[in-house]
Formats: structure tokens, C-alpha cells, sequence
């Protein structure tokens, strides 16, 4: 039997998968974003909506403020944005299998925006929130964050707290206390082109010197200390009867601390050319900071587990996790920060990406005990 608030919840959730809006359709994120602030608005709450121009969504901004409440409040964060491109659900319907909802961009994450909005909005009516609360779901989380960033720094500067609605962790639910920081490095090498056949000795191959720099790259890995580093993208070469002049790749990389952070970066900005003649052009950034479990987040953590045990279940935090998140942004900030309490299901980034319908309801209490007593 699946309780009225269990089958609301799926006809909502629902409803929002099938608005599809991949990073790249800003006019997928407007339909998106109108959906989720009417469904703020007819609660009476705040909704306004920023624009970021033509070739981004608009970010949304939900609240509860009173007027002239100007108290650090709690800020819940989402993103409207998914990875799966405009189409896909002909070929991948929403539906439920036994006690799965399947959907694109259910479980990463409307599902969880789904929940806390739910939890808000309950409570506008009703009773009043401890503190008051931001919600702010961004349209580019899945490349970065690149717009948007500035507008969560500002909120995290005047917030209490940070809640994040990324997924809970697959196999148990699990909530998110530390996230490894993220970077990019991207490295082109020059060389001299020259034809394959009759002048090879003239040529110096990009591809060749490019070789020798991604052994070296890749070896900075260091599982023991959580360092990854991983060439995730390559391109080079004109003909196949052309010594190549250029070579670029784009290397990704994770980091456990700040410390680690500063070191990779020295190690990938010293690299050298091996080959004569040849040039490196060096292009490395740390996209999001790594989040940490400090001892105010283990503080926030057990206000949660709190939470948790009034609606009935057990949540604990998950290791540290390489996946980052715009948790990284406001812990880097010093704002005591949660991430993963969305929903709970698994398959992010996949066409398996679902939730679990029987988890639903107790997540939605959760919030609202978490919305009701975090102050
Ligand atoms: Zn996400």
C-alpha cells in the first residue's frame, strides 16, 4: 500500500523528470524553473528568478523571510541542471519497477530539491522554520558551477548553515561531511609539423612529447594520500602523413586538503619539456576546494542524525567522497556545511539513475524536523 503523501511525492517528482533540463538547454532550465517557483510561490513563498543571459538557465531563489529579517539564516542548496541530454526520456520513460522510480535526473537531483521544498512549503502555512531560510538551486552545478558560484559565495557569506540536496549515498543513505576538492589542468604541446615521409627528421611530434607528460601525470596519483589524477580527454595530429605539431589534453584532478592541493599544483606547473624544440603551455586550475569535516560539521551532523531518528531511520556520513559538489564552495567559506540528504536511490549519471519510493516519506520528514529545530 503506498500512503497519499508517498504517492503525491512520486506524482511530483515525476512530473519535474519530465521536464528535462540538461546544463546545455537554457530553455529546458526556464520551463524547469518556472515549474519549481510556481511550486513555491502557491505556498507563498519568495521565489525570484536571476537571469544569467541566453546561454544559461536562470538561477531560482526561494525564501521565507519576513520582511526586514535580516538574521544569518540556513541555506539549502540545489541544482536544476542534469546530465542527461533533451531526449532521453523517449527512449528512458519515468516508471517504477518494484520500489524503484526511474527518471532522468530524479535522484541528481530533483528528487531532493522535491523533498525540501516539499518540507518548506508544509511549513509556511503551519509553523515557522528556526531560522530563515535561502534556497537557492542553481542551473550549472553539473559543469562547475561557473555563473553561479559568485551568487552561492554571497549567500554562504549571511548563512548559518549550509544544506545540500545532492543524493544521499547509494547502499544505505548516507549523508556527505567531506569531499575531495576538484581541479583541471589543461596542457598543450607544440611542436614542429613536418612531412611524415620525406622530412620526419625535421618534425618534432606534439603526440610523442604529449605521451611522455601523461606517464608523468598520471603518476602523481597517490591513493594512500586520496590524490587522483586522471587524463580524461585527448587531441592531436592533422594526417596521419604529419609529424604533429600540436597536442592538447585536459587532466582532471582530486584532492583530499589544501595542502595536497598546493603541491599537485607546483608539481603540474614545473613540468618539461622532454623533447628538443618543443613548447608546454600549462593551463591549471583548483576548481572547488576539498570540504572538510571539521568539528562544526560533526556538530550540524548529529543536529541531523536528530532528525533522522524522529522520522525513522539512521543516518550516518559517508567517507570522504571524490565527487565534488557546490558543498565545496560554502565549506571553503567556513560555513558548517551537509550535503547528501536528498534522496535516497542510486545510478547518478546513468540511465539507472533512480530513487527509492519507500524511503520517500521519511525523507520528507526529515527535513521538516531538521527545518523545524535547526537554529
Ligand atoms: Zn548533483
Amino acid at each position: 500500500m503506498t500512503s497519499t503523501t508517498t504517492q503525491s511525492l512520486v506524482d511530483g517528482i515525476t512530473s519535474w523528470m519530465q521536464c528535462e533540463s540538461p546544463t546545455s538547454s537554457p530553455e529546458g532550465l526556464a520551463r524547469m524553473v518556472a515549474v519549481i517557483q510556481s511550486y513555491a510561490l502557491e505556498a507563498g513563498l519568495q521565489a525570484t528568478e536571476t537571469s544569467f543571459g541566453p546561454n544559461v538557465g536562470p538561477l531560482l531563489h526561494i525564501s521565507n523571510r519576513a520582511d526586514g529579517d535580516e538574521r544569518p539564516g540556513l541555506l539549502i542548496l540545489g541544482h536544476s541542471d542534469t546530465v542527461h541530454p533533451i531526449g532521453t526520456l523517449q527512449d528512458n520513460p519515468c516508471r517504477i519497477e518494484g520500489d524503484r522510480l526511474y527518471g532522468p535526473g530524479g535522484y541528481d537531483m530533483k528528487a531532493g530539491i522535491y523533498l525540501a521544498l516539499t518540507a518548506l512549503r508544509d511549513l509556511a502555512g503551519t509553523a515557522t522554520t528556526a531560522l530563515p531560510v535561502d534556497f537557492v538551486i542553481v542551473p550549472d552545478e553539473e559543469t562547475g558551477s561557473h555563473a553561479s558560484r559568485p551568487h552561492i559565495e554571497a549567500f554562504a557569506a549571511c548563512a548559518r548553515y549550509t544544506l545540500v540536496c545532492e543524493p544521499a549515498r547509494a547502499n544505505g543513505g548516507k549523508c556527505v561531511t567531506a569531499r575531495k576538492g576538484t581541479g583541471m589542468l589543461r596542457l598543450s604541446v607544440k611542436g614542429r609539423a613536418a612531412h611524415a615521409g620525406v622530412q620526419h627528421e625535421k618534425g618534432r611530434s606534439a603526440i610523442r612529447e604529449m605521451a611522455h607528460q601523461i606517464l608523468a601525470l598520471e603518476a602523481m596519483t597517490d591513493y594512500a594520500r586520496g590524490v587522483t589524477v586522471s587524463v580524461g580527454t585527448i587531441e592531436g595530429g592533422t594526417a596521419t602523413n604529419t609529424v604533429p605539431a600540436l597536442c592538447r589534453c585536459v587532466v582532471d584532478f582530486r584532492l583530499p586538503d589544501l595542502r595536497a592541493a598546493d603541491e599537485l599544483v607546483d608539481k603540474m606547473q614545473a613540468l618539461k619539456p622532454l623533447g628538443p624544440d618543443m613548447e608546454l603551455d600549462i593551463d591549471v586550475e583548483v576548481n572547488r576546494p576539498p570540504m572538510i569535516k571539521s568539528d562544526a560539521v560533526v556538530a550540524l551532523l548529529a543536529r541531523a542524525q536528530d532528525s533522522a531518528r524522529h522520522a525513522g531511520f539512521t543516518l550516518e556520513d559517508a567517507p570522504m567522497t571524490g565527487g565534488g559538489s557546490d558543498a565545496n564552495f560554502t565549506s571553503a567559506l567556513g560555513v558548517p556545511t551537509l550535503d547528501g540528504l536528498g534522496a535516497d536511490g542510486d545510478g547518478a549519471h546513468t540511465l539507472q539513475e533512480h530513487i527509492l519510493v519507500s524511503t520517500l516519506e521519511a525523507r520528507l520528514n526529515f527535513w521538516r524536523h531538521l527545518l523545524t529545530h535547526l537554529g
